[in-house]
């Protein structure tokens, strides 16, 4: 046993020290330059007409490679890193996407950012130094950490709502939702997560969950977009449910920001 237990000790404290190092170099990443934004589009139910784009981050980390979000997203939030993240984040799409005049730009933000009483002033200074449209803007936040305090968290959405950015429940479907927190906060747009997408166009129930979260969704006078579209026979079925918009491979990957400027000058993919 007591060699085991040592075993599990010594790689413990490596796990700690490489999540330490990591951190190190992931708060000098963006002044490094190893940051950088791609965009994904999204489409209206036509499934060519261009209505807006998702950002999202990549990190070239110089000794690990690409590192996907999911490597360090989720370890910025354990130590409180995130804001400084979601701010290079914001502030480099609207200078990225200035020029894209119409086109509407969500990012992500982490839920316990929303518990962060500066969280709106920090938002705002940043639109106004760009003097970015705040109407192209939606913050996409998930809802894990979102009834830490229910009282800051609606207090920060009225914020952003009144500096005039919408904000969308992202991965709606995904673990844990709670049709209550549709009720409690004033989101604008709900993002049905790719799990459900993925089965609905052979899933009986599947179908029937995207179906009566869409009904609900436009009940409560919410936008819902479906994401993680990847094959045809899904789009045919999201357009005869009702979703307002699609996301997904079907449509394209996330490309950067040159990219995005080709793709609009197709006829194809013209803004709405
Ligand atoms: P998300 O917000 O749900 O973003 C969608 C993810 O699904 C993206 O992965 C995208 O590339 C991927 N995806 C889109 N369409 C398809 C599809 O049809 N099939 C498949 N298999 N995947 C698809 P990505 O870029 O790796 O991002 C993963 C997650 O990392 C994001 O999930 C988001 O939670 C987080 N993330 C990314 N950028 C940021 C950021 O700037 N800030 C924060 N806080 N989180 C971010
Ligand atoms: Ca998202
Ligand atoms: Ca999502």
């Amino acid at each position: 046993m007591a060699p085991v237990q040592r075993r599990i000790k010594i790689n413990d404290r490596r796990g700690a020290a490489s999540e330490t190092d990591l951190l190190a170099r992931l708060a000098g990443a963006p002044e490094r330059g190893e940051f950088s934004l791609v965009y994904q589009r999204q489409v209206a139910p036509d499934g060519v007409t261009l209505v807006g784009v998702e950002t999202l981050l990549r990190w070239d980390c110089p000794t690990k490679g690409a590192m996907a979000p999911e490597m360090f997203i989720p370890l910025a939030e354990r130590h409180h890193a995130i804001a400084p993240i979601t701010r290079w984040v914001l502030d480099r799409a609207m200078a990225e996407t200035a020029e894209f005049e119409n086109l509407q730009v969500g990012f992500n933000a982490s839920a316990v950012e929303f518990t962060d009483p500066a969280f709106v002033s920090e938002i705002s200074a940043l639109i106004a130094a760009r003097r970015f449209d705040p109407s192209r803007l939606e913050i996409e936040v998930t809802e894990t950490a979102i009834l830490a305090d229910a009282e800051v968290v609606h207090r920060n959405m009225d914020g952003l709502h009144a500096l005039g950015v919408r904000i969308a429940l992202d991965d709606f479907g995904a673990g844990y939702s709670s049709l209550n927190h549709l009720r409690l906060f004033p989101f604008d747009t709900l993002k049905i997560d790719k799990a459900f997408v993925d089965e609905c166009s052979h899933s009986p129930q599947s179908a029937a969950l995207i179906n009566a979260v869409v009904g609900l969704g436009k009940a409560l006078g919410m936008k819902v977009v479906a994401e993680g579209v990847e094959i045809e026979q899904q789009l045919t079925f999201l357009r005869l449910a009702g979703v307002d918009a699609l996301q997904g491979y079907l449509f394209g990957k996330a490309i950067p920001a040159e990219r995005l400027k080709y793709a609009l000058e197709q006829p194809a993919q013209r803004l709405r």
